[in-house]
């Protein structure tokens, strides 16, 4: 098989971000969130690219950083980098605007983080109640806000569940950003998008092109704030402005492989 011309341009350019999306695109989606973990397949992609010259992968996720950290097995040694929570926390930490360090001493927050924290906590306390009796559909909190999944729901109970959390979160946090994705509605206090996690991580590596992959709607806002000499790719079926799409985890890890491959001998 020759290698896509896309391929072999990106492959070409002087400094590369790979940055991936995780949960169905490099590990397949699962019932239990904390079990996810890469396909051998994509592993052995990302551990190519890591390896390339000049060349940085980085996790995109909606996740935390903490259970990023967990899923992808993460060793800080590799030297990926990781982006949680849909870019409004990063793994090495840039600034103290990042995600509170875990390891932090008991230093008192300001009263606007513990204003936040408590406006969450009750928040999140709402929404549990709101979903309660519904079999199937769990809350996960996060670091700024929480997830309704509904995956082992019926699908009623699911639409219940989405609905009553839409209304609870409009009328007591209207400037909260809500994010559908697969079988999950996700809430947030803050703003950021996958597209400024690549921004962020474009700017820290100093890339000078940038490969995206993602299998679903928070990975569009990547994917469309990509420049001309990036490339992105879909995983999957949906609408997507990406340039490539491939069906499946699979697929995307052999596009990886071959990007890999590329970069490490095809380059003068
Ligand atoms: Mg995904």
């Amino acid at each position: 098989m020759s290698l896509d011309p896309k391929i072999a341009r990106v492959a070409a350019t002087p400094r590369l971000l790979v940055a991936l999306d995780f949960d169905g695109t490099l590990a397949p989606l699962v019932d239990e969130p904390m079990s996810a973990r890469m396909t051998p397949e994509a592993r052995a992609a990302v551990a190519a690219l890591q390896a390339a010259p000049e060349t940085t992968v980085a996790f995109v996720s909606g996740r935390s950083v903490a259970d990023l950290r967990v899923i992808s097995e993460f060793d800080p040694a590799a030297g990926i980098r990781l982006a949680g929570s849909h870019g409004a926390e990063f793994y090495p930490a840039e600034s103290d605007t990042d995600a509170p360090d875990p390891d932090a001493d008991a230093d008192a927050p300001d009263a606007d983080e513990t204003d936040a924290a408590e406006r969450l906590t009750a928040l999140a306390a709402a929404a549990r109640e709101a979903i309660a009796g519904r079999e199937g559909v769990w809350l996960e909190t996060k670091p700024y806000g929480f997830a309704v999944h509904t995956r082992l729901a019926a699908p009623a109970d699911a639409e219940h569940a989405h609905a009553a959390v839409a209304r609870l979160v409009a009328e007591r946090a209207p400037g909260w950003r809500s994010r559908r994705g697969h079988d999950l509605t996700e809430y947030s206090a803050r703003a950021a998008g996958k597209d400024d996690a690549v921004a962020h991580l474009r700017a820290v590596t100093g890339a000078t092109a940038v490969v995206f992959a993602g299998d679903d709607v928070t990975d569009e806002d990547a994917l469309r704030s990509l420049g001309h000499g990036d490339l992105g790719i879909r995983v999957g079926a949906g609408e997507t402005a990406a340039a490539m799409r491939v069906d499946d985890i699979q697929e995307l890890a052999s596009v990886l492989m071959a990007l890999a491959h590329e970069r490490a001998t095809g380059r003068e």
